[in-house]
């Protein structure tokens, strides 16, 4: 192939061209948009692959000339296509950025042909950030002040040098397919810690080279984002593009939005809806470490889970649920014996935000139902939920799971143990925005008084749980009345409160309704 000889030709008769390969959102098989990858369709010699000529273009200085092809082809097919809302990336070399002002030739063509700067991301390599530093940050702020987004790609496939995500904010990570093609454990376990370092630094992360059932799952169960390779499609041009989004259902603007919120939540942290409140014990997690994790969503009407990990269903089993048809069946039933309960939970979560937690008693297990809003978009509400069934340490209060009156009577239940600074809830009725002593009941009791207290009752009530005199004041027990939060609303409401002897070194908490 004569590249260098046929190059400027092949550009003025529009022989190259960018094919489209989709990009699928994991958890919701939606197409969010396309990668443009170029391919020459010589009229002789068929259609040629990049790996033929973007070397020597770059060797010759003539790679920029090729990519603003590209981004001009992509420009005028979404003028003409009626699909505005995917998003298309496009290929940059480091070199385009020597050879001309990128930003200025890119405007150009964006403007020509009326595209929004928020359709197009722009994929660039590490190779881009060898130069100097100033100089790429500042053009990456043009590029991110103007509204483009700008995606890391081929990240596992050279140095991957973790001082360019340092220096750099990414809004995209492409784990490189080569960490797919020997998909053993090793590459398993490489793949989950970039995605679990993709989101503690707030970056999306997209996967390329798709080619199995297998990987879709895994990449879906440890929250890879977006999937793209030949399970959903090779590249394809215009024209079979056009048809793929006519066969399968594509993302709207405000679905994007929505399903970028919800790309945040960490699958693999041993807490995914906080980092620091609670943490499950080892046999709740699997091999990588991930906690239960469901993601229910509620349109005011209906409430559906569109996704539900394995330790999530594992955790379900025990309460007698075993498929995610099962549980969207009961979730949606007013027979369902906590229907209220659930739904007032549900309401509360997106009503005031944080985190909810319940405790419940289905089947005569108890079990710990936690909350928290992550997305909203026009009526549709995304809550990440975690269920936690009883730990041995609640064992010991196993009566109370035959006390169904318990629901109406306590809002909250915890052994406390002040010699050990500890405590224990053993069950909570009330949706506390945490559970509160869990590292030192001391902190705990602050904590819980400058959050759940009135303000006016809380010297009151730090001296009324003073630990250092709590010994000498119980016989039996103590008992006094504060205003407490209201569950899922604003406001307080007056609670008894008392501390029960139960040995000399436990104690028992209850809040109950006056
Ligand atoms: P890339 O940007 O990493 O693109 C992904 C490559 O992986 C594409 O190869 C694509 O066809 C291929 N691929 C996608 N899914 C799968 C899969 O499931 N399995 C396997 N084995 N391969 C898959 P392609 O189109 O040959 O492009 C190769 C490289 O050439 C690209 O890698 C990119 O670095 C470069 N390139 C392509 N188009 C352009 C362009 O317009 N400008 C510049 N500067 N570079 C381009
Ligand atoms: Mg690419
Ligand atoms: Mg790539």
């Amino acid at each position: 192939m004569k590249v260098l000889e046929k190059f400027d030709e092949a550009l003025k008769n529009g022989y190259i061209k960018a094919y489209f390969q989709p990009l699928t959102r994991s958890v919701s098989g939606k197409v969010c948009g396309a990668e443009a990858l170029a391919r020459w369709e010589d009229p002789d010699e068929g259609i040629i692959s990049p790996a033929e000529f973007i070397g020597i273009l770059e060797e010759n200085r003539l790679i920029h000339k090729l990519d603003l092809a590209i981004l001009e082809n992509v420009c005028k097919f979404y003028k003409k296509s009626k699909f505005k809302d995917l998003t298309f990336s496009v290929n940059l070399s480091r070199l385009d950025f020597k050879e001309t002002d990128m930003f200025a030739e890119i405007t150009e063509i964006m403007s020509e042909y009326d595209v929004p700067a928020s359709a197009i991301s722009l994929e660039i390599t590490e190779s881009t950030m060898l130069g100097d530093y100033e100089v790429t940050h500042k053009l990456f702020n043009k590029f991110h002040d103007a509204g483009y987004k700008i995606w890391l790609d081929d990240f596992g496939s050279g140095f991957s040098s973790l001082n360019i995500l340092r220096n750099y904010e990414f809004d995209v990570l492409k784990i490189d397919m080569s960490l797919l093609r020997n998909f053993d454990t090793r590459s398993q376990k490489i793949i989950a810690s970039i995605i679990n370092m993709a989101k503690m630094l707030g970056t999306h992360t997209l996967s390329e080279g798709v080619e199995t059932d297998e990987q879709r799952d895994f990449l879906r169960d440890n929250g890879c984002e977006i999937l793209q390779g030949f399970y959903f499609s090779k590249p394809i041009n215009e024209e079979e593009f056009t048809s793929y989004l006519e066969a399968n259902t594509s993302e709207t603007k405000d679905e994007h939005k929505y399903w970028s919120d919800v790309g945040k939540v960490n699958f693999l942290s041993g807490d995914p809806l906080s980092s620091t409140d609670i943490s499950p014990s080892d046999n709740e997690k699997n091999d990588f470490g991930v906690a239960p994790l469901a993601f229910i969503e509620y349109d005011g009407k209906k409430i559906t889970y569109p996704y539900v990990n394995k330790a999530y269903i594992e955790q379900v089993k025990k309460i007698g649920y075993s498929s995610v048809d099962a549980m969207e069946e009961i979730a949606n039933s007013e027979d369902f014996e906590y229907y209220k309960r659930f739904m007032q939970q549900i309401e509360a979560t997106i009503n005031r935000g944080g985190i909810f937690r319940m405790d419940n008693i289905i089947n005569d297990v108890v079990y710990t139902f936690t909350t928290k809003l992550v997305a909203s978009g026009g009526n549709k509400h995304m809550i990440a939920a975690t269920v936690h069934t009883i730990s041995s340490e609640k064992s010991n209060y196993l009566i109370l799971k035959h006390n169904k009156s318990l629901y109406a009577t306590y809002d909250l239940v915890t052994e406390i143990n002040p010699d050990k600074d500890s405590a224990i809830q053993i069950f909570s009725n009330s949706g506390f925005s945490k559970i509160y002593g869990t590292s030192s009941l001391r902190k705990g009791i602050v904590e819980f008084a400058s959050n759940e207290i009135h303000p006016d009752d809380k010297e009151r009530y730090l001296a009324f749980f003073d630990i250092d005199t709590l010994k000498s004041r119980i016989s039996i027990y103590i008992q006094d009345s504060f205003r407490v939060k209201k569950y899922g609303g604003d406001g307080y409401i007056q609670k008894n409160i008392r501390i029960s002897k139960l040995d000399n070194k436990k104690y028992l908490y209850t809040i109950q309704s006056v």
